[in-house]
């Protein structure tokens, strides 16, 4: 409960915001004195170059943003009107939202604790539950990377491509290698927010040359080889324009420095919280290294005070000793400061109520909603929803590159009071 009184920040701190260095500009300057102000020009070809060699895929193809590559990606995967497929569950929407573009039926895949990303244990009951699903589309939450060995030997089993969302995880690896090139086809973004950015943009990632041939072509309007305005199939306005990839060629030297950043940022926080009934998200992993994008919090059950969540507004009772994520994002919030509830699970969401939900213990619908959100475990003693569960406790700090240790020391303090 916070009975604390903080002078507000001066200036915002953001959750996580564009961090330029200048180089950005230089690109654009070029751009528009060589006037490639369109989506052809050496910045595109040097941001698809840069992607493949860093994520380590033999293709990279630049779009207009990572939702666009998803969309492109479906298409590749084959996603069909009325076919089923298998998604992360705890993820932005911008995951599961182009299943639907193509007409597919998103199926969500309950979350684990270990790393905040698909339960394998969940993914596995679902394959009994749906065995006709050939499309699984894997989100890399806040920058950790899900357990991908697991979810691929399933996969394997089921003959299902794997759709790789890496979005949030541009830099993070699994087994020493970069995320994104474990799926079929792969996607990252430079969306604004993210470890770095282009203002917009994202790429397609692949080892096919047909594949990046394909999404390349379908990406300009699907225009065919003739000296008119030819077309076979239907095309998409999406490729990365010149400008925008002139700010993510200017970004990509200042990577790792933006990673280590956000590194010393979440160990900042992980210190500042160690006497408190809380947990960070998982970034101490055996087999992978996380880019540190977003730093968060999971507050132990019985340090939770009562916190309501209807569909639009939350209400909570404050309690010595206790606090929920809903008083800690108010309180930051009245400080000039910046976070923001954990990505509210899928199967959650009132457009998706009608769409499956597969728990570890199998078909999370079979419950009622109510059952599991009174607080349902499971055989092992563990809540049965695992994404209602973390998004119930947890909330995303303020995680921005260009917050002070200071400034960061002034954030600790105020989720510190919260709990007094
Ligand atoms: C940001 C994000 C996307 C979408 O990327 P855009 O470039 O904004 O379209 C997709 N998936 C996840 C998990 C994201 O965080």
């Amino acid at each position: 409960m916070n009975m604390r009184e903080f002078t507000p920040f001066k200036n915002k701190i953001w959750l996580s915001s564009p961090t330029m260095h200048g180089e950005e500009l230089q690109y654009m300057k070029e751009a528009y004195d060589t006037n490639w102000m369109s989506t052809v020009g050496a910045n595109i070809n040097e941001v698809e170059r840069l992607t493949a060699e860093m994520v380590g895929c033999k293709y990279a193809v630049a779009l207009s943003c990572g939702t666009a590559a998803l969309h492109l990606a479906m298409k590749i995967a084959g996603v069909k009107p009325g076919a089923k497929v298998f998604a992360s569950d705890t993820t932005f929407s911008a995951t599961v939202n182009p299943i639907v573009y193509e007409g597919g039926v998103p199926v969500f895949i309950d979350t684990e604790y270990d790393t905040w990303n698909m339960d394998p244990a969940a993914l596995e009951k679902a394959f009994e539950l749906y065995p006709d699903v050939r499309v699984v589309v894997v989100a890399h939450l806040y920058g950790t990377p899900g357990k991908i060995d697991e979810i691929r030997a399933i996969c394997d089993r089921y003959g299902a491509a794997i759709v790789e969302d890496a979005a949030e995880s541009l830099g993070a690896t699994y087994k020493g290698k970069m995320t994104g090139n474990f799926g079929t086809v792969g996607v990252c973004s430079f969306n604004g927010n993210k470890i770095i950015t282009g203002s917009a943009g994202g790429c397609l990632l692949t080892d096919d040359i047909e594949v990046a041939n394909k999404v390349r072509k379908w990406s300009t309007q699907s225009r065919e080889n003739a000296p008119w305005y030819q077309h076979e199939e239907a095309g998409y306005n999406y490729r990365m324009s010149n400008v925008i990839a002139g700010v993510v060629r200017g970004q990509y030297p200042h990577l790792e420095e933006h990673i280590a950043q956000k590194k010393a940022i979440y160990e900042r926080y992980r210190k500042g919280f160690q006497d408190l009934p809380v947990k960070m998200n998982p970034m101490d992993l055996e087999n992978s290294e996380p880019n540190y994008w977003l730093s968060c919090l999971l507050i132990e059950p019985e340090a939770m005070c009562k916190q309501v969540r209807g569909e639009q507004e939350a209400l909570y009772i404050a309690e010595h000793g206790k606090s929920c994520p809903t008083e800690i994002l108010e309180t930051l919030a009245k400080c000039n400061a910046e976070g923001r509830p954990i990505w509210k699970p899928m199967h959650m969401q009132p457009i998706y109520r009608m769409n499956g939900f597969v728990t570890r213990e199998g078909d999370g619908r079979a419950k009622t909603n109510a059952y599991i959100a009174g607080g349902a475990v499971g055989k092992d003693g563990k809540p049965l929803d695992v994404g209602m569960d973390i998004f119930h406790r947890g909330l995303c700090l303020p995680s921005d590159n260009k917050m002070t240790a200071e400034e960061q020391e002034k954030v600790i303090e105020i989720v510190r009071s919260c709990f007094e």
